[in-house]
């Protein structure tokens, strides 16, 4: 077999899709406040399209639909959902650019088939359309969605148990917001994008699943430090019984909570989106490709010895090989 050019694996995913990614940007949406009936055009168009499946899991309360958008038909699933909390749809825009990048064709087929091949991914985009359709962030119902995992009383909450439990992903990504104003540390820095592996118990132990999930926030960090030097954090990983990140880790799905925070002059939250997509599109990567080939230079003791939130992720200091073993 012909060797293939060297070009492409000498220029990292993330460089090429920041170089095309206003092909990918979804024009439609540009402002942080938009509604269920803005995104639904951009969902209903992919019915019928060969790359996408839509599935309807369900209404929210006031009935509005709540889609799973599959691309992919590979033997690794990941699950991502967005605004659980209506008024926080930074992730929803970057969805919407992951799905339009899987419709392109570009000079990114090779990594593009690559994904598409070895992944199955599942995409809930707006979770709480009745919290968009008010920019709030409960439901209908006054309810925080994130508190509501194990007593299930609401609609929006069990659409989200229901479809995991059918899934039974390896991964998943929970795709929120945080205040701007919170700060990386003790700098000044604004924390733009924070991660958070969950902790599936009060003794925030590490086991397998959310080691996994660690490793992973490592490769996204590494790559975001490049735009957002010193603006990325770890958000605080005391055990929250009733939340569904903390659940869903719990119930084996490698979980990875990503809140976009401020940047500076980016009250639309639009280069903070392109941060969400190129973190989204580097984490795909790294799960698709094989086990052997993702080094990741940590340890996950560095994430158990962190006691406070808003703590700088110093990976780079803690040498040690590791790789992310996939699930099926
Ligand atoms: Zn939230």
């Amino acid at each position: 077999m012909a060797c293939h050019s060297s070009n492409y694996a000498q220029t990292a995913l993330h460089q090429q899709l920041n170089t095309a990614y206003e092909q990918y940007r979804e024009p439609s949406l540009t402002q942080k406040r938009f509604k269920h009936t803005d995104l639904l055009p951009l969902i209903e168009k992919r019915s019928n399209h060969p790359l996408f499946k839509v599935t309807k899991a369900g209404e929210s309360v006031e009935g509005r639909a709540i889609y799973v958008v599959k691309v992919g038909t590979g033997k690794t699933k990941v699950l991502l959902w967005s605004q659980m909390h209506g008024d926080e749809s930074t992730a929803t825009m970057a969805l919407m650019d992951v799905m339009n990048f899987f419709e392109q064709k570009d000079g990114l087929d090779a990594i593009r088939k690559q994904l598409l091949n070895q992944l199955s991914i599942f995409m809930i985009p707006m979770l709480n359309p009745d919290g968009a359709e008010r920019f709030q962030r409960q439901n209908a119902m006054g309810v925080d969605l994130n508190r509501d995992a194990l007593r299930l009383q609401n609609p929006e909450s069990k659409i989200l148990k229901q479809v995991r439990d059918d899934l039974q992903p390896a991964w998943g990504f929970n795709l929120h917001d945080q205040s701007r104003y919170y700060a990386v540390g003790n700098t000044s820095k604004p924390a733009t994008i924070s991660f958070l592996a969950p902790a599936y118990n009060e003794q925030k132990e590490v086991n397998e699943t959310r080691g996994d999930a660690m490793k992973l926030i490592v490769v996204m960090n590494k790559m975001l430090q490049k735009y957002l030097p010193g603006q990325v954090a770890k958000y605080s990983d005391a055990f929250e019984p009733r939340a569904f990140g903390d659940n869903i880790q719990k119930w084996g799905t490698r979980t990875i909570l990503i809140e976009s925070g401020g940047h500076y002059n980016d009250p639309e939250k639009q280069f903070i989106r392109k941060m969400n997509f190129l973190a989204l599109m580097t984490a795909l990567e790294s799960i698709a490709q094989q086990p052997t080939l993702v080094r990741v230079w940590i340890t996950t003791k560095i994430f158990h010895s962190i006691k406070v939130g808003y703590t700088t992720l110093y990976c780079e200091r803690y040498k040690y090989n590791l790789t992310i073993k996939l699930l099926n």
